[in-house]
């Protein structure tokens, strides 16, 4: 799992702290790790892609990806960081991990720029729904909490989240994502 980071970001003094917070701690630590984020981790690493950490002169521009790699923003790894920050962060790696795993895009088998873009908004609801399921593994509030209330309402009704794409829940999620995505919002995430 540690390999999937860049070694610039292992060497930040927050990544054992940052670890052991997606891990799970012992016992009695209170820290519950997110099966999630080790699974999507793990994809991560058979498909050669890495975590890096953006460099200070892009802190506040947000965690992104390009398909491949994800790029941290410093902003989430602030000095001596919390479990609750460091649960946020992993939270925010578990979206990108979620466009580049679950929502590949492939933009060049569209049939069409329509097609395309329904792409681009489905990898959001897929990135979405992972970013759910980490954060309620981990216990704390998406980015988004308007967007956190509207899919625990499907995982309510739905009966539970899942993983599987043809689960009721991953469609209803990757539908309401994809809707969410595709209007006006305060303070989008990419
Ligand atoms: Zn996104």
């Amino acid at each position: 799992m540690k390999d999937a980071f860049d070694t610039q970001l292992q060497n930040n003094p927050d990544f054992p702290g940052l670890l052991t917070v997606i891990q799970g701690g012992a016992q009695g630590s209170g820290l519950p790790g997110s099966a999630e984020i080790r699974s999507l981790l793990h994809s991560l690493e058979l498909a050669g892609g890495r975590i890096f950490l953006n460099p200070p002169a892009e802190a506040g521009l947000g965690t992104k990806n390009d398909g491949h790699n994800i790029y941290l923003d410093p902003n989430l790894l602030p000095p001596n960081a919390t479990n609750a920050q460091l649960a946020a962060a992993a939270v925010a790696i578990d979206h990108e991990l979620g466009h580049i795993i679950d929502g590949a895009t492939h933009y060049q088998q569209a049939a069409n720029p329509d097609e395309a873009a329904q792409r681009g908004l489905n990898s959001e609801g897929f990135a979405d729904r992972d970013e759910y399921i980490a954060a309620k593994e981990l216990g704390v509030p998406m980015d988004d909490p308007q967007l956190q209330s509207l899919i625990a309402g499907i995982d309510a009704r739905d009966g539970g989240t899942s993983t599987d794409p043809n689960s009721q829940f991953s469609k209803d999620v990757v539908a309401a994502g994809a809707n969410y995505a595709s209007t006006d919002h305060p303070a989008p995430r990419p």
